[in-house]
């Protein structure tokens, strides 16, 4: 018998302090009186920060030097990278980050031809335990503010226009994949959600239909987000189509069972018009059997329907010393070919950052 999920495990740590990034706009506002200016300077300290990514008060210089002064704690340094590393000849940059408490999270920033992709983090450490994932085996540190969130969209952006992926591009895609689960921090990563996607000076204007939203499949949190009026996408991390290992492989399985989990999937999708995607990470023996690829074939079909679902399978990125394997890309190829032949398009992730370990927790593990 599998033990319960850990999904509400106590944070262990408190909240790093108030950033203007946690405050929407008329908070901001507030904020700014609250500290005896008037109120147009939140705009003009919000113009900087999102509108060109600058977080240094000292050069937002049609500010006085005393208005520089007085709004400084509007912008704590949250985050500060411990660790960069590159690989993929620069197009995948990895940064390890540090918060106010010295706990650890990670983001990776990806150049493609088309696209700039940031991959963040919405919890220090996470609470699901499942057990192929680095990042699970350490439990929940503490849940990250919107303020720490939207700091790693943002450094990335600053990062992308100055060239850090080669030449200067514009980040446009933001995925919640990295250390935690986004929607058991519900109210902070909506915040950042709107933080992202509102257009300058309210945000960093990166449009919802480049944003996604990874999710074990907390069944309530996925209705609560298709009601909020942001069209980002969902990404369920499925892993088998069958609760018998899902309770094993995800424990929060015990909790939501796989066709709850699908069925929350189709009212999503049928609510904000955007397809949802499968993850699916194939492991050696363990997920990748044929019967396996039928069964989810026919149960997306049946329960989201062939034109609202998307399936990304995921080669495992083996932590070091685990038991946990890669397919043979002979059993990938037949896994793929099934799911299709049920009228559900597939495709297999691309493994970016495997040599810099970039599967989910694995910097922070390693570092530390
Ligand atoms: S795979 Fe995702 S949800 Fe599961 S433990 Fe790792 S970070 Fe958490």
């Amino acid at each position: 018998m599998t033990s319960l999920p850990l999904v509400f495990d106590a944070p262990r740590r408190a909240l790093p302090p108030r950033h203007l990034a946690d405050l929407d706009p008329a908070e901001r506002r507030a904020a700014v009186a609250e500290l005896g200016l008037p109120g147009f300077r939140a705009d003009q300290v919000a113009r900087h920060y999102f509108g060109r990514f600058t977080a240094d008060v000292d050069a937002m210089t049609d500010l006085s030097p005393a208005a520089r002064d007085v709004l400084r704690p509007l912008l704590p340094e949250l985050v500060t990278p411990v660790l960069e590393q590159a690989c993929d000849d620069g197009a995948t940059r990895k940064t390890l980050w540090k918060g106010h408490d010295g706990t650890r999270a990670e983001s990776v920033l990806m150049g493609y031809p088309d696209r700039a992709t940031v991959c963040v983090s919405s919890q220090a450490g996470c609470g699901m335990a499942c057990p192929f994932c680095a990042t699970g085996q350490g439990g929940l540190e503490r849940n990250m503010s919107t303020g720490e969130i939207v700091e790693q969209v943002r450094q990335a952006a600053a990062a992308a226009r100055d060239g850090a992926l080669g030449a200067p591009a514009r980040l446009s895609n933001v995925v919640f994949m990295g250390m935690g689960e986004p929607l058991a921090n519900y109210k902070r990563v909506v915040a950042a959600l709107r933080r992202i996607t509102s257009p300058a000076p309210d945000g960093l204007g990166i449009s919802a239909r480049g944003v996604t939203v990874s999710t074990v499949g907390l069944v309530p949190a996925i209705d609560k987000l298709a009601a909020e009026g942001l069209p980002v996408t969902l990404a369920v991390s499925l892993h088998t189509p069958d609760d018998e290992l899902r309770d094993t492989l995800v424990p929060v399985n015990n909790r939501w069972k796989v066709d709850e989990v699908l069925d929350a999937a189709r009212r999503y999708a049928m609510t904000t018009g955007r397809r949802v995607s499968i993850e699916y990470a194939l492991i050696r023996d363990v997920n990748d059997h044929p019967w396996r690829a039928d069964l989810l074939g026919k149960k997306l079909a049946q329960r989201i329907g062939k034109h609202r679902v998307h399936v990304n399978l995921i080669p495992l990125n083996p932590t070091p010393g685990s038991e946990w394997d890669a397919s043979p890309r002979r059993v990938q190829d037949e896994f793929v070919r099934r799911v299709e032949a049920a009228g559900v398009a597939c495709t297999v992730r691309d493994t970016r950052g495997r040599e810099i370990a970039a599967a989910c927790g694995q910097l922070a593990a390693s570092e530390a």
